[in-house]
């Protein structure tokens, strides 16, 4: 496996020729006690927050290695590098039957406080220049495993659509020294018709470009550029975020089953870059968020093939239903 680089759009892109892995049917290697369970990196114990003890493991088929260096080189005109980073499996719950939407505040908690750890923890890491969580759940999401879970990667790069935002927001900040995120949030606020959830800390909303039916962000209300400060800081107001995440996704998975999510932070700013000028202010332009696209069954194509984004539901309509429904 290598990672290569478009030319033209300067997007990085996994390449190589992967060897199927055959399941073995009835064996979970994220269980207790699982046989050949993979090696455990982190794990909190039930006592920090009153949810149950959850553990980061290696992935057991990594994208990307922790071992080396990225060895980025030149091939002609193009680039390539090693898949060097980190690709870690945040084990949600020790129940094999237990998603996060049905877990308690507590133990959603739990695995927030896990995830920002573990982020943090990589960001030590000089090599890597970007940190996220990501789940990919249901079928149409090719979920990987059957045990609730989540995956974590640190990278050499910016992902695409991260940078896009990042200089989309340094752009902004640039021009009006706001930040566009908090400028967005309040317009929103004022007539919230694409709010579905507004608390104290933290709303839920569905973005006026949604870009497939039904996708909904959640993000904080005061201005924070870091995920993982945020949740590890005293004012986290962590059960307020537990409960928004525990909701939104009983939302979603009414509406369909299938669902990516995604968290959207601030890049490894240890990593000073002369080349990627957005470090500058992105404490100040740069708001962490959760972004979640719903996969809607017969419409749905996977959005990254798409190359103009088509939705059948306006966002005002999606924030509607998501707010009639009964959800405790
Ligand atoms: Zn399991
Ligand atoms: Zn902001
Ligand atoms: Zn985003």
């Amino acid at each position: 496996m290598e990672l290569r680089k478009d030319p033209i759009t300067r997007s990085w892109v996994i390449v190589g020729d992967d060897v199927e892995r055959q399941p073995q049917p009835g064996y979970c290697p994220f269980c207790p006690g699982a046989q050949n369970a993979p090696q455990v990196i982190a794990t909190l114990n039930g006592n920090e927050l009153g949810g149950g003890p959850i553990s980061a493991m290696v992935h057991p088929a990594p994208l990307y290695r922790i071992e080396g260096e990225p060895h980025r080189h030149a091939e002609g005109i193009y680039d390539a590098m090693n898949t060097v980073g980190a690709h870690e499996v945040l084990v949600q719950s020790i129940r094999h039957d237990i998603e996060l939407w049905q877990s308690s505040d507590a133990e959603i908690s739990q695995f927030l406080l896990l995830t920002a750890q573990r982020i943090q923890d990589l960001k030590g890491d000089l090599r890597f220049k970007y940190v996220t969580m990501f789940k990919n759940h249901g079928p149409a999401a090719s979920q990987e495993f059957d045990h609730p879970v989540s995956e974590l990667t640190a990278t050499t790069f910016v992902p695409r659509r991260v940078l896009y935002e990042l200089r989309a927001s340094r752009d902004y900040y640039l021009e009006k020294e706001r930040c566009v995120f908090c400028d967005t949030l309040g317009q929103e606020l004022r007539n919230p018709i694409r709010i579905v959830e507004a608390l104290n800390h933290y709303v839920s909303m569905c973005p006026f470009a949604s870009r497939v039916p039904y996708e909904i962000w959640i993000m904080p209300r005061k201005h924070e550029s870091s995920f993982e400060r945020s949740i590890t800081s005293k004012s986290a107001h962590l059960n307020e975020l537990a409960g928004l995440i525990r909701r939104t996704l009983q939302r979603v998975m009414s509406i369909s089953e299938s669902f990516y999510l995604v968290l959207h932070t601030v890049p490894n700013t240890y990593q000073k870059s002369n080349i990627l000028q957005y470090w500058k202010t992105v404490d100040e332009d740069y708001h962490w968020h959760i972004e979640i696209l719903p996969i809607i069954g017969a419409k749905a194509k996977p959005y990254f093939l798409k190359e103009v984004y088509y939705t059948h539901i306006s966002s005002e309509s999606a924030a509607e239903k998501y707010r009639k429904l009964s959800i405790r």
